[in-house]
């Protein structure tokens, strides 16, 4: 079968099988080459595909245990977060951490170690998970924990699917009172007021900024910064305060056909960016905003990836020091500013101390993430952010990248030596390999 990740680059023919069940994972650990899991196919490029077998956890999909004492909750590693925000919010929980889209399993979520708007007070998703099963490359079931395997588990825990199947997990979920957030945006008129607005911003639980890429010269990094904490019972208007803990609507609009690749062009990307500064900026002062457009706000558009064009496009996202970051972000936005191809989205955060997990991407200092249609250029343009990145000590997020180069891969991730070895030890590289493990030389 064709797949591709959400981004639609590269597209490879894959060998595919669906497990339902441990009971399956005999046959399949049996077959011939190697094999990559695959939750919702939310990674951007080729992360979650393997030409041999692409091997999808969708039939994991049960929920097994909840300790409303302790918040824990246990589930297969197919369960979608979209279907643990349903079954929870109403009861007063939400997921510790969240990234940008509710189409995303569990099992994803662990082995991309992912991130969300809190993560400069939080950490990763993997900070929160207390175990996980994994069936490893000998056929057996591994219960790991920081106190069983815990080596295995710390290379889990953002190993991109490399170390083996998640089967389940378990997880602290938070307390709330309410499903609404109390949100407010500042307009900040250039990157070094963005970065201000992040540093006094962190008693704020929730904060991202959306950046205006084509904005250039005295303007280079205006955004607007969005920050937020979840709201108490008693702080909601009285119009909301009958059913504190209600789900957004369903519906989502749809986008039916590929957007002609013209759409997108440096006059219409700008338009949409300046309207959407102007926006924000009238919308200023906190407000409530129910969870799901605050953490979700582009679940709303079903395929919004289409609105690339046929020939998808490329996320790039990388994570420069806090030392590194005002230098390198504007050369970054520089870079992209004078090459025209600017994004709807251009997403900076500030996050917090790195965290347990080897291959984890985030580290402290700030992230940007961009979208970029594909188009003749634009992969060189991907290399030579690359090499911005790197020459000022960052590193790309394996979720989303599509090109980086090995030895870059090296440099940015100074465990990899011992991730490598510990996939030794338990015999993982003939068993697990991606299309991305194989490009990076992993
Ligand atoms: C709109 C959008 C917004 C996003 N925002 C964020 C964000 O804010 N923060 C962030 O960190 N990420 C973000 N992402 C990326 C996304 O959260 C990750 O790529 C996540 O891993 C996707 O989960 P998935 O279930 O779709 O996994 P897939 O894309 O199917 O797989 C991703 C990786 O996980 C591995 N994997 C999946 N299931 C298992 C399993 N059971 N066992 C072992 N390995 C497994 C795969 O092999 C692959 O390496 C965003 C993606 C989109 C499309």
């Amino acid at each position: 079968m064709k797949l591709s990740g959400w981004g639609r680059y590269p597209v490879v023919d894959c060998g595919t099988a669906t497990l339902r069940g441990p009971e399956d994972l005999g046959g399949v650990l049996a077959r011939r080459g190697t094999l990559i899991a695959r939750g919702q196919g939310r990674s951007y490029a080729d992360a979650a595909l393997n030409r041999d077998l692409t091997l999808s956890t969708l039939g994991l999909g049960r929920m097994q245990a909840f300790d409303a004492d302790t918040g824990v909750l246990t589930c297969e590693a197919g369960v979608g977060l979209d279907d643990i925000l349903r079954t929870f919010v109403p009861r007063g929980w939400f997921p510790p951490v969240v990234p940008g889209t509710k189409f995303v399993t569990v099992g994803g979520m662990i082995a991309a170690d992912v991130h969300g708007k809190n993560h400069h007070r939080d950490g990763t998703f993997g900070a929160h998970v207390e175990a996980l099963t994994l069936a490893t490359a000998d056929g057996g079931i591994r219960v790991c924990s920081r106190t069983q395997d815990a080596d295995l588990f710390r290379a889990t825990l953002g190993g991109m699917g490399l170390t083996g199947v998640i089967l389940s997990a378990s997880f602290r979920m938070q307390p709330i009172e309410t499903s609404f957030v109390l949100a407010e945006t500042v307009a900040a008129a250039d990157l070094d007021a963005a970065m201000a607005v992040f540093e006094a911003s962190h008693d704020w639980p929730y904060s991202v900024a959306w950046i205006d890429c084509l904005a250039r010269g005295r303007r280079l990094g205006r955004s607007l910064v969005l920050r937020g904490a979840p709201m108490r019972r008693r702080a909601l208007p009285a119009a909301l305060a009958s059913r504190p803990l209600r789900l957004a609507p369903e519906g989502r609009i749809r986008v039916p056909v590929d957007a002609p690749s013209l759409l997108l062009n440096r006059w219409s990307v700008g338009l949409f960016n300046g309207l959407y500064h102007r926006r924000g900026r009238a919308r200023a002062g906190p407000r409530p905003v129910h969870f799901d457009p605050f953490f979700f706000p582009l679940d709303r558009i079903d395929g919004w990836n289409r609105l690339y064009g046929r020939r998808g496009f490329v996320q790039y996202q990388c994570v420069l020091s806090a030392g590194e970051s005002a230098a390198g972000l504007a050369a970054l936005l520089g870079r992209v500013s004078v090459a025209g191809q600017g994004s709807f989205l251009a997403v900076l955060k500030r996050f917090g101390p790195a965290g347990e997990g080897l291959m984890s991407f985030p580290a402290e200092g700030y992230t940007l993430a961009l979208d970029l249609p594909l188009r003749r250029g634009t992969l060189a343009l991907v290399d030579a952010l690359d090499g911005i990145t790197h020459a000022h000590g960052g590193r790309v997020y394996f979720a989303k990248d599509a090109c980086c180069r090995p030895e870059r891969m090296r440099e940015g991730y100074p465990q990899h030596a011992a991730f490598d070895a510990l996939r030794k030890a338990w015999g993982a590289p003939r068993k697990f390999a991606s299309e991305l493990s194989r490009r990076l030389e992993l």
